[in-house]
Formats: structure tokens, sequence, C-alpha cells
């Protein structure tokens, strides 16, 4: 077996794993777990599998770059139709808004 590349201390298992993104079960996976560190490591071609799926899925790139608006005395941000559609907003939606930092906005639903 081949010891971890994170940890150093445990050794890889093969096993399959479940995949979730954005809260959607993408699939499971052959990978190695490290029985120490819990880490998971994909191969490169199971990593291009998994993104072959998610792309299938209509989950891949998800994120849209956007522009800020005015709106009376305040900005909004424009949210493109997919964000809208996969996390099914609607206007009046109540969403909690916060900066982790002066580069990043958290927007909760
Ligand atoms: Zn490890």
């Amino acid at each position: 077996m081949t010891k971890c590349y994170m940890c150093e201390q445990g050794m890889l298992k093969k096993e399959k794993v479940p995949y979730t993104l954005l809260g959607e079960l993408i699939g499971h996976f052959e990978a190695e777990v490290c029985t120490q560190c819990k880490e998971v490591f994909f191969s490169e071609e199971i990593s291009k599998k998994i993104t072959e799926v998610t792309k299938a899925k209509g989950l891949w790139g998800i994120s849209a770059r956007t522009k800020i608006g005015e709106a009376g005395n305040t900005l909004d941000v424009r949210l493109p139709k997919r964000i809208i559609e996969l996390m099914d907003l609607e206007k009046g939606t109540e969403v909690l808004v916060y900066p982790v930092s002066k580069k990043k906005l958290i927007v909760e639903i």
C-alpha cells in the first residue's frame, strides 16, 4: 500500500466514495482514502470522469460574472438564471448577506 501524500502517516486504501457538489450527489467513485487523516485522493482518470458527470448534470461552472446595479440609494447584484433555477430562488426570498473579507461576499439562503 502507498503512504498518504498528506499526513505521511496513514496508508491509502482503495474505496468507493460519494462525491457531492452543490448538495447534489454526483456519484460514487473509486478513490484512495487515507486510513489516518481520511483524506480522499482521486486519480486523474477519475477526476476527468467526475468533471464529465458534473457537466452532464449541468452543474459545471455554475459561478458567473455579474455586475452591480443601482436601485434607489442601494446597490443590487443580478443573479444569473442558472443560479436562480438551481437554488429555486424567487422575488421576495429572504437571504442573509455578509462579507467575509473585502473581496468576498456570502449570500446565504
Ligand atoms: Zn493521511
